[in-house]
């Protein structure tokens, strides 16, 4: 098949981007495919582009409306009437004319959020549709103590083998082999082949901006935040208390207004938060790592970190939703002694975890003396990231039961009765 062609007449782009020929030429021949590519490279097109050319229909797992409804809405630009979703957040018509027009054959791509294979009248729509390809998008949901990590998502394997689809594709711009080897695993993909590009960010600087103590970081963080064309900006904090603190410093010192941002908010007033910035009635936003999928901002100009990130991957994330326009952004890591303590604390707890995991089993205990976590955790802390990482070494070391939560919550069963020593894992 001449996919150049193809690539022409459905996008009207001349060339593919790196990776994505490949991905696509996989794809049409009914391989699993994987694709690893940083935000903005065009992992779309590599399902999008075997859907418009195949006979049958595509299904494409997605974690947000948001994101449906933007690829949805290109598409319908480029190709009318290919592409349908259905969500929850649509009307029950809505959802019954997408499907009415997945049956018919007149779709090659419907949009579904992951929730909807565990509703039966979805299913029995669906039942005996011709499935194609079966698409994962933002295919880290499935790894269980990744920050986006969904619950939903460990049903899509069964549900594309359910479907009879042809092949699956899984995208992420999450680079980690752990990762990659989680989605493989979790989704069933058979020998799929793994597509990357690079990673390099040519039009991103990068400065390590080091601070005395937390007041010389907030002043230094507003200093940069001040110069020409330092916004819009988004500054990323460690917890809730931080983000809502350092707002209302930068809104003072900068004398704009500026918001927080953080899973403490509700859901509508975090919604409003985001298209204001969005939309560019509001130039800065201080939020915890809950500001991330989705939030695609084309003229971002710079990405301050007031906290250490607790991995390289998780910072090349947050960095990287600078300057996705191609012109040049800057992030910038503002960092105080102290900052790196938690982290190689985090690292080293291999060592010293016997003592450090006894403690905090028993606070756990103590906390909830029934053995949900979940109860005891609200207790404890309000840093969602640091409990996480400490129950997901609790769980490898046989101690609690994890279970599936969302995004901002940890919940599970202590494994049995406590014998008072939790041993670090292997
Ligand atoms: P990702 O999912 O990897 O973040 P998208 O699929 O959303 O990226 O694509 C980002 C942008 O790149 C879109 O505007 C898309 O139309 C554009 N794009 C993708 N492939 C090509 C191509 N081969 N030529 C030109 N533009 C492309
Ligand atoms: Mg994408």
């Amino acid at each position: 098949m001449d996919l150049r062609a193809a690539l022409h007449q459905h996008f009207g782009f001349s060339e593919f981007r790196p990776g994505q020929e490949a991905a696509v030429r996989a794809a049409v021949a009914g391989q699993d495919v994987l694709v690893v590519m940083p935000t903005g490279a065009g992992k779309s097109l590599c399902y999008q582009l075997p859907a418009l050319v195949g006979p049958d229909l595509t299904i494409v797992v997605s974690p947000l409306v948001s994101l449906m409804q933007d690829q949805v809405a290109a598409l319908e630009r480029r190709a009318p009437g290919m592409a349908a979703i259905v969500n929850s957040q649509q009307d029950a018509a809505a959802n019954a004319g997408a499907l009415a027009r997945a049956r018919d054959g007149s779709l090659r791509l419907l949009y579904v959020a992951p929730e909807r294979f565990s509703s039966p009248v979805f299913l029995k729509a669906i039942e005996g549709v011709p499935i194609g390809l079966f698409v994962v998008d933002e295919a880290h949901c499935v790894s269980q103590w990744g920050h986006d990590f969904r619950p939903d998502y460990f049903r899509l394997a069964d549900a594309a083998r359910w479907l009879g689809a042809r092949a699956l594709v899984a995208s992420t711009a999450t680079a980690t082999t752990e990762v990659a080897r989680d989605i493989i695993a979790r989704l069933g993909l058979h020998d799929p082949a793994i597509v990357t590009t690079g990673f390099d960010r040519p039009n991103l600087s990068f400065a390590v901006v080091p601070c005395a103590t937390t007041a010389d970081k907030h002043a230094r963080i507003a200093a940069a935040l001040a110069q020409d064309g330092a916004r819009p900006a988004i500054v990323y904090a460690g917890t809730r208390k931080a983000a809502d603190r350092l707002a209302e410093r930068l809104a003072a010192q900068l004398g704009i207004e500026v918001l927080a941002y953080h899973a403490g908010l509700g859901r509508a007033e975090r919604t409003e938060a985001q298209r204001r910035f969005m939309a560019g009635e509001v130039e800065v936003v201080v939020a915890t790592n809950a500001f991330g999928m989705g939030v695609d901002k084309a003229d971002v100009r710079t990405v301050a970190h007031e906290v250490v990130p607790p991995s390289v991957e998780a910072y090349y994330q947050e960095a990287g939703r600078a300057g996705r326009d191609g012109e040049p952004a800057r992030a910038l890591l503002f960092a105080e002694p102290r900052d790196k303590g938690l982290h190689v604390f985090f690292i080293q707890r291999a060592e010293v975890s016997d003592t450090l995991l006894d403690g905090v089993a028993r606070r756990l205990i103590a906390a909830s003396p029934e053995g949900r976590f979940d109860v005891a955790v609200a207790e404890l802390d309000d840093e969602p990231e640091r409990v996480r990482a400490i129950v997901g070494h609790l769980a490898r070391a046989g101690v609690v039961q994890p279970a599936p939560a969302p995004m901002d919550r940890v919940r599970g069963r202590l494994a049995g009765p406590y014998d008072g020593r939790a041993r670090a894992a292997a």
